[in-house]
């Protein structure tokens, strides 16, 4: 009831469909080790000009306007007045209205007037030796 020939057949056959589906399991997992190295690989790219962190924005310097000297806020370019809560950025010392200064921080660490690179503050409880000052950068050296 059962040819002889079958049987070598049916074992090439359920031979080659093993062999077929390692192959599609080998490029099914290829392609996610691809995209799980395409994508730190963005991650990492990213990291470079990440902003701060809510929780970094929110150790930065906060004042009222007279902190700031009054003037207009380049993030909203509008009016800073002199009840309006202000962030003042270490290190260029200006200042911006304290909602536009975390959103903008929170997308690039970097200040929206004068560019200059922003580093998170030191934590508070900080064991490790005082940071150097930055040195100041001077709006009028850039023309
Ligand atoms: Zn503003
Ligand atoms: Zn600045």
């Amino acid at each position: 009831m059962f040819p002889t020939w079958l049987l070598p057949l049916a074992v090439c056959v359920f031979a080659a469909l093993i062999v077929l589906y390692c192959l599609f399991l080998c490029t099914q997992l290829s392609a996610l080790l691809r995209e799980a190295a395409a994508a730190a690989e963005a991650e990492g790219e990213r990291g470079g000009e990440r902003g701060l962190t809510a929780e970094e924005v929110q150790r930065l310097e906060e004042g009222t306007m007279a902190v700031g000297g009054g003037g207009v806020c380049v993030v909203c370019r509008d009016e800073m007045e002199g009840a309006q809560a202000v962030r003042v950025l270490p290190g260029c010392r200006h200042a911006f209205h304290r909602s536009c200064a975390d959103a903008w921080l929170q997308r690039q660490s970097s200040c929206p007037l004068c560019r200059a690179r922003l580093l998170p503050p030191p934590l508070p409880l900080s064991t490790a030796t005082p940071a150097p000052t930055p040195t100041p950068v001077s709006p009028s050296s850039r023309v």
